[in-house]
């Protein structure tokens, strides 16, 4: 992954600016954040080329060599070690105890130089026993920084949000000025500043060569205190609700030139593949680097205009600086995997929801159905991507088709995040799509969409003439969202995905009860509203969400949806083709017309077509499901009015009912 932004430009040659040669910026991950052992967790912070790792103590405990072992392990690997921690309860105690810490933290001296860990963190006393003197810390402070000193080691002081006297880096800070030690210097963490509401704002104006150490992690809006917080809902920059961007901007506007590391205490990270969570770690670093330096480069302009010719703002290192992300027009396409049997069963449902055979592939056992602007691809070719997809996850979404401005501009991007580029084989005038790999491993094709939304696929298929097209049409228009099921602990994951490679914005969360169980769901959607792909994840095995993820082998696509403009219309023609909508229990319409103001005939009119309603000030939302497709995936059909922006969440148990009652009549399923 070309992890180096080319910032350059941007820092050099500013008026009034004395020229600033960035240094590359090093990035770590403290071991904690990974699951495994520690030969694991070396391999894997290597693999997504992190340069250095924090060693945190317990994995060095359980781990069945020597410290000297460890160091060769990460040397091997390419990774510096460049801090080790944490060191506890040490400052604000007592003469007595003071003298048992200094042993204490002479022992960690001698691991430290075993290790090659140049600097220790000391986090600020959590025990309530602290006695609350500046004077007392800092002289104990700069006792310890004596020590660490005689032997060539650093320490880095840090306020845990939840410390005894100690609990934000302006009283550290304090601490570390009074102590005035050259080998003592301030680590900030993102997290225990905006866990607290703590404005980041004032570490700009320290000095950068004094913070030793700077730690990230972001975390959600949940309210439990902070302790609870950290230790269980910490995750990855662009992962949670924290402005962790306003804090590394401060951070490097101070001048801090050293590492950048991602500290995260998570439990599902606990139990994710150990590569996995390396690897979205590297990629939300990266995320926060790009956003930081955008926020730097505004806030820069901006000082200049309002201070004529005053100083910019600069910093030391080089921030990673991506592609930005294209401009998206919708999708362009969704192909499904099928073999010889499911094609057929497959290709009837399209029809029955009025779309047409409209071309055969040039050279593969591909079909194109089509219907307004939507474009549905059946891939039953054996020698294909779509064909190992299928022997994974049998019949499903394999691709999606995203229709934007710049297919080149799209794929750089998505590489310079990480993502895996895939290259299919292309036959003899067909077109070659830029494509990459979702994290579920399907493909998303970036298109070229030059206005005319099939003309990718016009290239590869032998179009058919069909004269009764229009009949058969039940008025779908485009697809307007595409639906997701995933294994429980891959939300984050998947959101960091959207929002790194393709630029999309993650909306608020959704709790939606299932019959078994309830079912999370976040959405993530360009600004235009052309592309949107709710999220959901179950815990309980039994849920709808659950049961795709398990009949898909992993997550996959749940339903897509298709917009119309006249949904009566649209299910009147549906019914006409034979088609089944999934049955909704009238008891929803009668409290339906109990929460809103409805005219009797619109809910009976709703009730007799199996359509759902919900309403969001001016906006409203109509819509109807086809029953699930061997119980993988199923479509949806809806209208938006008035500007409704959401998916009908207050439907979701509705839907999930009527799909579990569906279920117990057809036990087959
Ligand atoms: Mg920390
Ligand atoms: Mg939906």
């Amino acid at each position: 992954m070309p992890v180096n932004g080319l910032g350059r430009q941007d820092l050099k040659g500013r008026a009034n600016s004395t020229i600033v040669f960035p240094l590359a910026m090093r990035r770590s991950i403290a071991t904690v954040s990974l699951s495994g052992t520690l030969p694991e967790k070396l391999e894997a912070a290597a693999a997504a080329r992190f340069d250095a790792v924090e060693i945190f103590e317990n994995d060095l405990l359980f781990f069945d060599g020597s410290a000297k072992e460890a160091r060769l392990l990460a040397d091997d690997r390419g990774l510096e070690i460049c801090l080790f921690q944490p060191f506890r309860d040490f400052e604000g105690v007592p003469d007595d105890l003071f003298l048992r810490n200094l042993d204490r933290i002479e022992r960690k001296f001698d691991l430290m130089q075993e290790l090659g860990a140049p600097l220790l963190l000391i986090c600020s006393n959590v025990a309530q026993s602290t006695i609350d003197d500046d004077a007392r810390m800092a002289a104990q402070l700069r006792q310890a920084a004596e020590r660490a000193a005689k032997r060539g080691l650093r320490l880095g002081y840090e306020a845990l949000a939840w410390g005894a006297r100690v609990s934000t880096f302006s009283h550290a800070w304090r601490l570390v000025e009074k102590a005035a030690h050259p080998h003592l210097g301030l680590i900030v963490d993102s997290f225990h500043t905006l866990a607290i509401k703590d404005d980041p704002g004032p570490i700009a104006k320290l000095k950068g060569d004094r913070i030793f150490f700077v730690q990230l992690a972001d975390a959600p809006n949940v309210s439990m205190d902070p302790l609870s917080w950290s230790r269980h809902f910490r995750c990855f920059p662009g992962q949670g609700d924290l402005d962790v961007s306003s804090f590394l901007a401060a951070v490097l506007e101070s001048g801090y030139a050293g590492p950048i590391s991602l500290e995260i205490f998570n439990d599902d990270f606990r139990g994710a593949p150990t590569r996995q969570t390396a690897s979205d770690g590297m990629r939300s670093l990266l995320f926060v680097e790009e956003k930081t330096r955008a926020r730097i480069a505004g806030a820069s302009l901006d000082n200049e205009e309002a201070r004529g010719r005053g100083k910019p703002r600069k910093t030391h290192v080089q921030l990673f600086d991506p592609p930005p992300p294209p401009e998206f027009s919708g999708t362009s396409f969704v192909e499904f995997t099928a073999d010889a049997d499911t094609k057929v069963a497959l290709g009837e449902l399209l029809g029955e929801l009025g779309f047409v055979r409209a071309g055969q592939h040039r050279s593969k056992d591909v079909v194109l159905y089509q219907q307004g602007g939507i474009n549905l691809v059946v891939n039953a070719e054996r020698d294909s991507f779509a064909h190992s997809y299928f022997l994974m996850h049998g019949p499903s979404v394999c691709a999606i088709g995203l229709g934007t401005d710049d297919e080149i501009q799209a794929v750089s991007r998505a590489e310079a995040f990480g993502a895996k580029r895939f290259d299919g084989r292309v036959g003899p005038n067909e077109l070659h799509i830029p494509a990459i790999r979702a994290p579920d491993a399907g493909l998303l094709y970036f298109v070229a969409d030059d206005g005319k939304p099939a003309h990718a696929l016009d290239q590869d298929f032998v179009l058919q003439e069909n004269a009764n097209r229009p009949s058969c049409e039940a008025g779908l228009m485009r697809i307007d969202h595409i639906a997701q099921a995933l294994p429980e602990g891959q939300l984050d994951s998947w959101i960091l995905f959207y929002r790194s490679v393709l630029g999309l914005e993650p909306e608020a969360p959704f709790e939606l009860p299932d019959p078994y169980g309830l079912v999370h769901s976040r959405a993530v959607a360009s600004a235009n509203r052309t592309l949107r792909f709710p999220l959901n994840v179950s815990q309980s095995r039994n849920t709808a969400t659950a049961r795709s993820v398990s009949a898909l082998a992993g997550a996959g696509v749940h339903h897509v949806a298709f917009e119309s403009a006249d949904i009566f219309a649209t299910v009147e023609r549906l019914r006409r083709n034979n088609l089944r909508l999934l049955a909704i229990p009238s008891n929803y319409y009668d409290d339906l017309a109990s929460r809103f103001p409805l005219a009797d005939e619109f809910v009976d009119k709703l009730r007799l077509n199996d359509l759902l309603y919900d309403k969001v000030g001016e906006g409203e939302l109509l819509q109807a499901y086809t029953e699930p497709f061997e119980e993988r995936f199923y479509f949806e059909v809806l209208q938006r009015k008035g500007g409704y922006d959401l998916y009908g969440a207050p439907n979701a148990p509705v839907r999930m009912a009527a799909l579990a009652q569906l279920r117990r009549r057809q036990p087959m399923m």
